[in-house]
């Protein structure tokens, strides 16, 4: 018998432990474990807490097609889920628990205890490499250390693809088995009590059918005009399948495999395109996994330690509200608070503008961002806060400040964005719609004026990050 610990590996097509699991030819069973409080520590967002509680209900059928029960259990603590795990391998004599990584210090540690615990029943833990196509310490540098650079591990990581072929597993059916009964009451059942808060996630697809059609409509719509259109919120110009890939609802395989099926090389300029933005997801990870103190909120560049932060109270609450008076980020709030997306370029928007326009710590936006998304996804979360903040591995210089009007006028030129969100500017002509303050004829307007002055703050960072820098 064989069990395989599920965490954000939520699918049954390519899960590379699953699929070990099944290769034996040996009944396996399936286990979720949720723990509420370890999730609360982590800032876990109750629109993804939904989203999979709602994959579960999912997968526990497609699980059911492929002869494979699903377990299911809630404890507090990570250590605790150790423990669970632990006794449901020995209840069901299995010889084996198959577990997928993550690169997280904290998960790290819980698949160390995991080993460590069941080495005593004699039973085996095979951790498998399963979320990025090439795990972390198989792109290295001449000198056998970890790329502290994107493009040069961008480039490492296009000739190890080229010599490399990487698959898309299919899944075979397991051997059918009565759910023993040392763990009938862990049976999932779709009202399995799930204690986290949860927010209606049902804007987003649960079902591998809806997803797989939102991968290939994407491949056959967008993925070609991809590099011109990806950085306009107002069409729909990415894929929009980060929620599934930050629950493994969808693998890294299947995205890359559709989008180079049937190509030659190079690839066009959009195809290349998204297929760099997946690899920044996994140079993240990379960088997760050797930089331990990013998970335990340290600036990867020391100096970024020493930048003074005037964290104002009423500033931070004015960002997160969408109420700074600035249309572009405040738009882009609205987007977050109301879908727990947000759009990439808009994220970057935003996030510059808490830390250079209102001089508040990173680490705090970066929270808000994880309480909030769909998506979030520690190791790119963190990566897109530190790259704003100039704190990152390759990060944005320091000097280079995001103009919050300019960058409105640019990407979301006619206001179309800005009128969707923000509808109390609905009227506000096209060439005041990122300065409504400065509109003679606005009046009734229910918008606030600029919390700040965005030439002022600019000068104020320029001069704080300075000190740090130099200190
Ligand atoms: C401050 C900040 C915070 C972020 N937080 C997260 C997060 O919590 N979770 C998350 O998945 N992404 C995060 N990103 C990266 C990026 O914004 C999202 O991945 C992207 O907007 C998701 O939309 P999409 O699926 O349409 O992406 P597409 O443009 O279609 O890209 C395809 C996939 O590539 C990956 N990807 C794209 N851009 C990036 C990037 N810059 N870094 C890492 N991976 C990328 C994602 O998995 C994405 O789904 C963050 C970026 C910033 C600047």
């Amino acid at each position: 018998m064989k069990l395989v610990w599920l965490r954000r590996d939520l699918r049954t097509d390519d899960n590379t432990a699953l699929i070990e699991a099944l290769s034996y030819g040996q009944p396996v069973v399936c286990i979720y474990i949720a723990t509420h409080e370890t999730w609360k520590n982590h800032g876990l967002a109750p629109i993804q807490a939904d989203l999979i509680f709602r994959r579960l209900q999912q997968l526990s059928q497609e699980l059911a097609a492929l002869n494979i029960d699903l377990l299911y259990d809630e404890v507090p603590q990570f250590s605790d889920s150790v423990l669970r795990v632990a006794d449901v391998a020995k209840s069901l004599k299995a010889d084996t628990v198959f577990v997928n990584r993550e690169y997280e210090v904290d998960e790290c540690q819980r698949d160390d205890c995991l080993v460590s615990q069941l080495l005593a029943d004699n039973i085996h833990v095979k951790c498998c490499e399963d979320k990025c196509i090439f795990a972390p310490g198989t792109i290295i540098n001449k000198q056998g250390r970890y790329f502290k650079v994107f493009t040069p591990y961008k480039n490492a990581y296009l000739a190890k693809l080229g010599q490399q072929s990487f698959e898309v597993k299919k899944t075979p059916k397991g051997v059918v088995l009565p759910t023993p009964e040392a763990v009938r009451s862990l049976l999932f059942h779709q009202d399995s009590s799930f204690s986290y808060p949860r927010k209606n996630s049902t804007a987003w697809h649960a079902d591998t059918h809806s997803i797989i059609a939102e991968l290939r409509d994407f491949d056959a719509k967008h993925v070609d005009r991809y590099a011109s259109d990806r950085d306009f919120p107002s069409i729909s110009g990415t894929s929009r399948l980060s929620p599934y890939l930050a629950i493994g609802a969808l693998s890294v395989r299947q995205c890359m495999a559709r989008l180079m099926y049937g190509q030659t090389l190079p690839l066009n300029q959009g195809r290349a395109v998204w297929q760099s933005e997946l690899i920044w997801r996994e140079f993240y990870q990379h960088l997760i996994y050797f930089e331990a103190k990013l998970c335990k909120g340290r600036c990867f560049l020391t100096w970024g330690e020493g930048v003074t932060w005037h964290n104002d109270s009423q500033w931070i609450e004015a960002w997160k509200m969408g109420q700074t008076g600035y249309p572009i980020v405040d738009a882009a709030m609205r987007q977050l608070n109301h879908t727990g997306w947000m759009h990439n370029r808009l994220r970057m928007i935003v996030a510059s503008f808490l830390i250079k326009d209102l001089h508040i710590d990173w680490r705090i936006g970066e929270r808000y961002f994880i309480n909030n998304l769909i998506d979030g996804d520690y190791a790119s979360n963190n990566g897109g806060w530190q790259w704003c903040a100039s704190t990152g591995c390759d990060g944005q210089p320091y000097f280079r400040i995001f103009n919050p009007i300019t960058q409105g006028e640019r990407f979301d030129p006619s206001g179309a964005f800005i009128r969707h969100w923000l509808p109390e500017l609905a009227e506000v002509p096209d060439s005041y719609i990122h300065k409504p303050w400065a509109c003679p004829d606005v009046r009734n307007v229910s918008y606030p004026d600029p919390i700040v002055d965005h030439k002022v703050e600019r000068e104020v960072t320029l001069r704080l990050y300075k000190e740090a820098k130099d200190a």
